[in-house]
């Protein structure tokens, strides 16, 4: 297995490209940890339950809690599949304890992705961000518009914002991934890991961008 891991501030649009290029690629598959979390939290698992106080202030859950879903995964998924890790690791401890996972596992990490996108846009992309409840969706107010406002495309549910996507949340979860997140950059830096990509203009050109570092 090979893991890739798309790196990058919220709103950076690590979903919206991880989407694009799972649905164009049957052997690449998408892990979002926060869709991970979210999921736990509206079953109220264990977990779910203990993550969603963090969530909702915008602060990073316990790093053991989330590595262990993802340790989980990852160790359920097919030998030949290439992992696409979409806001995990978020701390050196995970980047760590993904390492251990992936030496059990027999997975290599490929590359680092890191989008690159300014503080204004990031704000801007947040505050248009509408997702789908039900099946997952993501769709932006301008950016990404869904055919019928206020619809999911996919399957005609009514479109919401994120709970976390408020401005005061938004700025404390900017500031934790400057804090918590940012040291990754050098860690994977320094393994020469790190493809750094322009996660700014239209869509398509950033999804090309991304396909040509980790191909
Ligand atoms: P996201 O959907 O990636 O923006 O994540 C939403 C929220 O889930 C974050 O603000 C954190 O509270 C939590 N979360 C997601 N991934 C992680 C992670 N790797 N480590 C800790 N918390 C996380």
């Amino acid at each position: 297995m090979k893991i890739v891991i798309l790196l990058g501030a919220p709103g950076s649009g690590k979903g919206t490209i991880a989407g694009r290029l799972v649905a164009a690629d049957r052997a690449l598959r998408h892990v979002s940890s926060g869709d991970l979390l979210r999921d736990a939290v509206k079953r109220q698992t264990p977990a779910g339950v203990e993550a969603d106080g963090f969530m909702k202030r915008g602060e990073l859950v316990p790093d053991g809690l989330i590595a262990n879903m993802v340790a989980d995964l990852i160790e359920g998924m097919a030998g030949d599949a290439t992992l696409l890790l979409d806001g995990f690791p978020r701390t050196l401890a995970q980047a760590e304890m993904l390492d251990v996972t992936a030496a059990r596992c027999g997975a290599a990490l490929a590359s680092v992705v890191l989008l690159d996108v300014e503080d204004a846009v990031l704000i801007d992309r947040i505050a248009g961000r509408r997702v789908c409840p039900k099946c997952g969706a993501g769709f932006h107010v301008t950016n990404i518009p869904p055919r019928q406002e206020g619809l999911c495309d996919v399957c005609g549910t009514e479109l919401v914002t994120r709970k976390d996507d408020n401005l005061e949340t938004v700025r404390n979860r900017l500031s934790v991934y400057q804090a918590q997140t940012v040291p990754l950059i050098d860690f994977y830096g320094a393994r020469g890991l790190l493809r750094k990509v322009v996660g700014t203009g239209a869509i398509d050109g950033i999804v090309d961008r991304v396909r040509q570092v980790i191909a």
